[in-house]
């Protein structure tokens, strides 16, 4: 939004407005569709031009045939309040439902996996919990969940999280099963639970509504066999299909930097098969596949539909929500990642540029606003997506959280001096500043804060936020 402000020079505040016209309560960091984008330049007499675009052509999909198209497992994202039982649920799912012939390896959190359930039908679960992951994702354009379990723990209420991860399954299109959880604890009522829902017009089946629910314990694991079936139903009803023959196509869910192995990305194929050697594009990283494992650390040859891997050999570590491709040629993979790379750094020139000058016409404007300057660093994507997006939400009208930079690895020498030539907070998730950093952190005055749980740092810098507010008069 401010960046398309700045390139028509108009103040941010008409975007905004423009916006909301259209029926969409944006904010001044947000990204825009390409649709949208048009028609609020058009407001303005610009014409937009996509650059790029025919780097995308050379990937563009082809039609499948519809006989090579087969049923595919459903993909599942598992949402709901805090401490409702989303990682309870994640785990108990994945140690109760190992595939035939795996062997019981150390499970790594990869940030997705894949179970057999009884019958031999597969289901695959994003273990990224909570709705940031899963918005992040789908800011940046992809749509990889089939199906939202929602959980609601029974001793408690319907919460805010919870009616936030309905309103997100809902603005996606994604149907929602709840799973009613906890009903081992003696005052657990799942009843109280519909009934909530049932008040905010959300009818469970055995309320005669249509939407699945199912009560379940995540500890003791009642229930759980029954809302997986629930699963595969509503996943028949939506006739999941798609063609294992051609060269995988998916999505980035997370990538790390691994001290020992190199860059580690773990993607979901949705279509087609991914194989070992294959030439792989991801976002800006192109690679050969050197190896495919699963979260038991058990090595793959191959890849289907709705099969999360992890994978070695990609030369840098890609964005989550990345799309990815897979090419008979390894020149065409690298080349398309360096046009894309040199498309992105073009861009960020031109809104550093821009941006000093937003700033100018902002403080003006807004007279007395203040803002919080952040520079965020985390050890995967995943939780660098996660943490913008929540930091982005506690902007209020008084202040404005701005995340400058962020990116995946430690905290460096360049963060700091970026932070202290803007006033700006750097924040860790999961990273500690290595060489210098520290110590020019110290003399430039720059703050680092480094946590390893996202709720302590979300806190902290409502806290500080507070601390900012100018005194009410
Ligand atoms: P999350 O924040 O939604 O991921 O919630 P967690 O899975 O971390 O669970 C929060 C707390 O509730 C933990 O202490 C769990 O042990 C507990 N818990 C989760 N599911 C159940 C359940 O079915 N029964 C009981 N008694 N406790 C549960």
């Amino acid at each position: 939004v401010s960046e398309v402000a700045t390139m028509m020079d108009v103040p941010v505040t008409n975007i905004i407005s423009a916006c909301m016209s259209l029926g969409m309560m944006v904010t001044m960091n947000q990204r825009l569709d390409a649709e949208t984008l048009s028609i609020v330049a058009e407001e303005f007499n610009y014409t937009v031009e996509f650059v790029g675009a025919e780097v995308e052509e050379a990937i563009a999909e082809v039609e499948d045939n519809p006989e090579d198209l087969e049923t595919r497992a459903p993909i599942i994202t598992v949402m709901g309040h805090v401490d409702h039982g989303k990682t309870s649920l994640l785990d108990y799912i994945r140690e109760a439902n190992v595939i035939a012939g795996e062997s019981g390896g150390i499970t790594q959190h990869i940030g997705a996996y894949s179970v057999e359930v009884e019958g031999g039908q597969r289901i695959a679960f994003l273990d990224t919990p909570g709705h940031e992951a899963f918005t992040a994702m789908r800011a940046r354009g992809a749509q990889v969940t089939d199906l939202v379990i929602i959980v609601i723990a029974a001793d408690d209420d319907v919460m805010p999280q919870t009616k936030e991860a309905i309103s997100h399954a809902q603005a996606a299109g994604v149907p929602i099963i709840f799973a009613i959880n906890k009903v081992d604890k003696p005052n657990a009522n799942p009843d109280k639970i519909k009934e909530q829902l049932a008040n905010m017009n959300l009818l469970v089946e055995d309320w005669g509504g249509s939407i699945q629910s199912q009560d379940i314990s995540a500890k003791t694991g009642q229930g759980v066999d029954e809302l997986l079936e629930k699963v595969l139903l509503e996943a028949e009803v939506l006739e999941l299909k798609a063609n294992p023959t051609k060269n995988a196509v998916g999505t980035v869910v997370e990538a790390l930097l691994d001290k020992g192995r190199g860059y580690v990305s773990t993607i979901l194929v949705q279509a087609g098969t991914l194989r070992i050697g294959d030439y792989l594009l991801a976002g800006k990283h192109s690679g050969k596949v050197r190896a495919m494992f699963d979260e038991r650390g058990n090595n793959l040859k191959e890849a289907g539909p709705s099969t999360p891997v992890s994978i070695l050999g990609l030369d840098g570590a890609p964005q989550a929500g990345d799309k990815f491709n897979v090419f008979d040629d390894e020149r065409e993979a690298k080349q398309i990642a360096t046009k894309r790379s040199q498309l992105q750094r073009e861009q960020s020139v031109r809104t550093q540029k821009t941006l000093t000058l937003d700033e100018i016409g902002r403080r003006i404007a807004l007279g007395d606003f203040k803002e919080l300057n952040i520079i965020l660093k985390g050890d995967v994507d995943g939780s660098v997506e996660a943490l913008t997006d929540s930091f982005q939400k506690l902007s209020t009208e008084e202040i404005q959280v701005n995340i400058l930079h962020k990116g995946v690895g430690a905290i460096t020498e360049s963060d700091v001096l970026l932070a202290s030539a803007s006033d700006a907070i750097i924040v860790g998730f999961n990273v500690r500043p290595q060489g210098n950093a520290r110590t020019v952190a110290d003399k430039e005055e720059v703050d680092i804060r480094t946590y390893s749980i996202i709720y302590d740092a979300i806190n902290d810098l409502k806290d500080a936020m507070e601390g900012l507010l100018s005194p009410e008069m």
